[in-house]
């Protein structure tokens, strides 16, 4: 099946701060041949990176790495907000689109030398995904690309992404 993506996503504008054009998701996920296809195509973007495990930022991060994940047959680690891990943990701070967070994964959840994928819905400044990178490298995991359902391109969030593959389904220039 060959769709345009991007008319799955519905944009809504001033959320969650005046100013922001909110790109969101939840328009695709509800459509089933086109979430199921959207997946499709990102896995044939990053079939080639021989990927042993996928870790994913909350919540939407979730929502793209799993079925991800499931669709190449690896597993998959969450990376949460700090307090809703239950086992030991470290953390790293960073600077959202419009305000601050913090990331944790298990210590365990990477084992060193594995191939990571990172996957989650959006690119945009690369706060996130930077940190996340930094979680997984602290673990010892291998970055081998990272992979998004959209990337919002005038941000230029890959530029600090330290030059791994960047795969983005739709693209917001
Ligand atoms: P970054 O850290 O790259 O600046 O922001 C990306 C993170 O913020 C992603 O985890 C994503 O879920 C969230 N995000 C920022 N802007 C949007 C948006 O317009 N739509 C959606 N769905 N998520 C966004």
């Amino acid at each position: 099946m060959s769709l345009n993506f991007k008319d799955y996503i519905r944009v809504i504008l001033d959320y969650p701060q005046p100013g922001i054009r909110f790109k969101d998701i939840t328009t695709l996920l509800k459509d089933g041949p086109a979430y199921r296809a959207a997946i499709e195509e990102m896995r044939k973007l990053v079939e080639h990176l021989q990927i042993d495990v996928i870790a994913g930022p909350e919540a939407r991060g979730f929502v793209v790495g799993a079925p991800l994940a499931l669709a190449l047959g690896v597993g998959f680690v969450p990376i949460r907000k700090p307090g809703k891990l239950p086992g030991e943990t470290i953390e790293a701070g960073y600077n959202l689109e419009y305000g601050k967070d913090s990331l944790a994964m298990h210590k365990d959840a990477i084992q060193p030398g594995q191939r990571v994928l990172i996957a989650d819905d959006l690119l945009a400044t690369g706060g996130t995904i930077a940190t996340s990178i930094n979680l997984v490298r602290q673990l010892g995991g291998e970055i081998v690309g990272a992979a998004f359902l959209i990337e919002l391109t005038y941000l230029t969030g890959r530029e600090k992404l330290d030059g791994i593959e960047v795969a983005s389904l739709i693209n917001y220039d």
